[in-house]
């Protein structure tokens, strides 16, 4: 997963949005979202929802779900939230 970024030094879990979503009884239809999807990494993993977090990615304006630590947007690459 590493790269040459000067920015990988380990901490850049920008987490902006956690599951567990709220229930369904309480759904907020006003949540304007672009579901990003799934980083390679948490598929390789099989990681469940609940044990991803959402991370917001400014570029693409929506969110997308991975393991904790992660940090790079699956669809850009933008690493800076
Ligand atoms: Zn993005």
């Amino acid at each position: 997963m590493s790269d040459n970024d000067d920015d990988n030094n380990g901490r850049q879990d920008r987490v902006l949005y956690q599951f567990p979503i709220p229930p369904d009884e309480e759904a907020d239809q006003n949540l304007p979202f672009v579901d990003l999807g799934i980083t390679p990494l948490a598929k390789q993993l099989g990681l469940t929802s609940e044990q991803m977090n959402g991370h917001w990615c400014s570029r693409c304006q929506g969110i997308w779900f991975g393991y904790t630590l992660e940090a790079e947007c699956p669809v850009c690459g933008n690493r800076h939230g």
